[in-house]
Order: structure tokens, then C-alpha cells, then sequence
């Protein structure tokens, strides 16, 4: 049953894993960025954070709707809004205590929106990369933790088509993509707190 307690625990795991990695993400950025990917999760996750209990207190839907406002206003950048319209389509699209099939279904969906929000294909060295993969192992088996994190290495080798990092073109190689590991890391504390 996804109660109170458990809506806190899966919305206060995930923001903490993203804020504690911060100057990891920081440095991804700055590797192929503008170095201020870290800083914008963080900032936008201190304000999930922020308003913990009342997010906890919702729904499961009205929560990520809220939290997706909430990533739109804080985090800024080209990823506030795409995490936004993540978070706000699977509000639109998951039940109050979704099944492992809801989340596969709901993710699918919430990716064709951030493709259409950022212009963007899977390949193209972003968070899609990571999140594609992960609706894949959701709908069809697999552990999405595992997936994720396979998913956010194998950007490394990737030419980035989409964001800044697209800037550099083929100097883009060797570096994974801030945006798939914060991906992962999201994915990788929702689905620890989602089998306890
Ligand atoms: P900014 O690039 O504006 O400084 P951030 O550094 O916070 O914003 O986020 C960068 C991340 O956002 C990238 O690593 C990538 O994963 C993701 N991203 C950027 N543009 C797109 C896009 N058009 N579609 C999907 N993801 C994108
Ligand atoms: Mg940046
Ligand atoms: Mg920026």
C-alpha cells in the first residue's frame, strides 16, 4: 500500500540521492556544459523537500503534479522544465498505488512528453537514454536500478545532438551526460524504496 509514510520515504530518498551526488553532477556538467547541473536539481529538490509534508500527505498523482511544478520553478536550465513535464505527466498518468505495469505504462507516456517538450530522440545524449531503457525493463523485466545505471555508462561513448553539451559536438565523447546520471541515481532510490 503506497500510504503516507511510504510517499515520504520514496519522495524524501529520491530528493536526498540527487542533492548528495550534487557535486558529482557538477562536475559532469562542467565537463560538457555549463557546470550547473548539480546545483539546479539541488535547488529544486531542497524546495521538494521543503514542502515535504504536505507533498507526503497527497496522493500519489497530486504529489508529482506538485512536484513537477515545483522542478519547473526551482531548477531552471533546460532540465527544470523537462523533469517538470516528467513529473507532471506521470501524475496525469499513474493511479493512487500503481503497479510495476502502471509504472512502466506511465513512464512511457511521460517520455513521449519530454521528447516533445525537448525536441529530443533516444540517442541524443540525455536523460532520455537513461529513461527509455528504464520504461523498457518496467514494462518488459528487468531491474531498473541495474538498467539505469548501465544506461547513464553508456552515454559516455555518445556525440551529444541535444543541450549544451551538443555545443561541442564530437568533444562530447568520453563523458557520461549529467542529465542520464541524475536520471539514474533518481531511478536507482525509487526502486530501492519501492522493494522495502
Ligand atoms: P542547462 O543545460 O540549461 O545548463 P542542466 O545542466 O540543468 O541545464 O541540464 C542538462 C541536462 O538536461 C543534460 O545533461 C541532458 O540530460 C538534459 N537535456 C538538455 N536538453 C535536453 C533535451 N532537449 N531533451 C532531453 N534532455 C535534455
Ligand atoms: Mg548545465
Ligand atoms: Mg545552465
Amino acid at each position: 500500500m503506497l500510504d503516507e509514510a511510504r510517499r515520504r520515504a520514496l519522495i524524501e530518498t529520491a530528493a536526498r540521492s540527487v542533492i548528495d551526488h550534487a557535486d558529482e553532477l557538477t562536475a559532469l556538467d562542467q565537463a560538457i556544459g555549463d557546470g550547473d547541473h548539480g546545483l539546479n536539481m539541488k535547488r529544486g529538490l531542497e524546495a521538494v523537500l521543503a514542502d515535504l509534508d504536505s507533498l507526503a500527505a497527497k496522493p500519489l498523482p497530486d504529489a508529482l503534479k506538485a512536484i513537477g511544478m515545483t522542478l519547473v520553478m526551482k531548477v531552471g536550465g533546460a532540465s527544470g522544465p523537462l523533469y517538470g513535464t516528467l513529473a507532471m505527466t506521470l501524475g496525469k498518468e499513474l493511479p493512487a498505488d500503481p503497479t510495476r505495469a502502471d509504472l512502466g505504462r506511465a513512464l512511457g507516456v511521460a517520455i513521449e512528453a519530454v521528447k516533445a517538450r525537448g525536441k529530443s530522440e533516444i540517442g541524443q545524449k540525455t536523460m532520455l537514454d537513461v529513461l527509455a531503457p528504464v520504461a523498457d525493463a518496467l514494462t518488459h523485466g528487468g531491474d531498473p536500478a541495474a538498467v539505469a545505471s548501465a544506461a547513464a555508462e553508456a552515454t559516455i561513448p555518445m556525440k551529444a545532438i541535444r543541450g549544451r553539451a551538443s555545443f561541442l559536438g564530437d568533444r562530447s565523447i568520453g563523458h557520461m551526460d549529467p542529465g542520464a546520471r541524475s536520471s539514474a541515481l533518481l531511478v536507482a532510490a525509487i526502486s530501492q524504496t519501492a522493494e522495502k
